[in-house]
């Protein structure tokens, strides 16, 4: 009888790549939130990537402190085998913000797992220290590690940053990949995994350089704004703006900046092509954007730029929605030439040979 396969290895993979490890660091100031959301994704699900149901992909492994079977020490372990070079090659995920643990006297802001020779904590900055060095990619998952996000807010008493903030926007891996960052509060789970997803093949050495834009995420996905893939456009262009939940109208005036905002969540929806921020009711407030939460309040307020836009778009959406509805009536009537009778009205004439 033939041995049974496990699923893990019914993938053809390649034989000379290595099997590539994610070490997931989540102790920054967040809530595990994007760890959480990855769970909802579909395209490629985590499962499909951990169990090697993705043609041509090593073997991957991955340690992630809410989504691993490993707990405490034997999770830890895995940090303290990356930061000895012995889990090679290995892509680092950063979640949450990264708070400046220089500026206060004693204690720590954030740290995970405790230094064996020391018994004291590990701040994440002395993680990112000790891992950034040795990882073949590294990538930021969600707004709070690409660009500090709530707690990097006016007044936060952390001095909170994102993961290009603390290590340099021109930061490097080993390999010479640029941090990636993939925002998001939280990180929208397809985003996250085709990413992470592209970067293991690139590690494998199975992918070109990631593009990335100057705010290093990734191209194909954050190039176009929430506006252009909203549902909701068509009323915008016609200057039909809803003052109420509940509308289907587009939501400009009740305080959407979807604009000016890099996102494709409306195009992409939420889980499984579902949802999908005004698509389904909720105004965007920049959530994916390096200038938010600051730049995009008061939430609920409509954008300073949006009472002009949209007063012009009242005005002439206006005219075009009237001509449209004329052109509308017309299409909506079948040819006069459709009916009973002894006479063709159609217009045919008959060709004489
Ligand atoms: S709801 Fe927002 S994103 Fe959609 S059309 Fe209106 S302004 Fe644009
Ligand atoms: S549509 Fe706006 S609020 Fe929704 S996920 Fe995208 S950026 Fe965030």
């Amino acid at each position: 009888m033939a041995e049974a396969v496990p699923y893990g290895r019914r993938t053809q993979r390649p034989l000379d790549v290595p099997d590539v490890h994610i070490v997931w660091i989540t102790g920054g100031l967040g809530c595990d939130g994007d760890s959480v959301a990855v769970t909802a994704a579909t395209q490629p699900s985590i499962e499909d990537v951990i169990l090697g149901a993705i043609p041509g992909l090593p073997r991957v492994h991955l340690y992630n402190p809410v989504l691993s079977y490993e707990v405490g020490e034997e999770l830890m372990s895995y940090w303290h085998r990356a930061e000895r070079g012995e889990l090679e090659p290995f892509v680092m995920v950063m979640e949450g913000s990264i708070p400046n643990e220089s500026i206060k006297r004693e204690g720590y802001w954030a740290a995970q797992g405790n230094d064996p020779a020391t018994g004291e904590p590990i701040t994440i900055p002395q993680w990112i220290d000790r891992l950034a060095p040795k990882a073949t990619a590294v990538v930021a998952a969600g707004t709070c590690a690409t660009y500090g996000g709530i707690h990097a807010m006016q007044g936060n008493p952390t001095g909170a940053m994102g993961l290009a903030d603390y290590l340099g926007w021109n930061w490097k891996s080993k390999a010479g990949i640029p941090i990636v960052n993939v925002p998001g509060c939280p990180v929208q789970p397809d985003n996250f995994m085709e990413t992470l997803l592209y970067l293991l093949y690139q590690v494998a050495g199975l992918a070109p350089m990631i593009p990335l834009d100057d705010q290093l995420r990734p191209r194909w996905l954050f190039e176009r704004t929430v506006h252009e893939g909203c549902d909701r456009a068509g009323y915008y262009e016609q200057g039909q703006f809803a003052t109420e939940y509940g509308s289907p109208q587009c939501l400009v005036k009740l305080g959407c900046w979807g604009p000016v905002v890099n996102c494709n969540v409306p195009k992409r929806g939420w889980m499984a092509g579902l949802g999908g921020c005004p698509n389904v009711g909720g105004i965007c407030i920049g959530c994916t954007m390096p200038g938010f939460p600051d730049k995009f309040m008061p939430f609920m307020d409509e954008p300073p730029g949006g009472k002009l836009s949209s007063g012009v778009s009242s005005v002439y959406g206006g005219l075009i929605r009237a001509l449209r509805g004329l052109t509308n009536e017309t299409v909506n009537k079948e040819p006069r030439w459709r009916h009973r009778g002894s006479t063709l009205t159609t217009g045919y004439q008959p060709r004489s040979y």
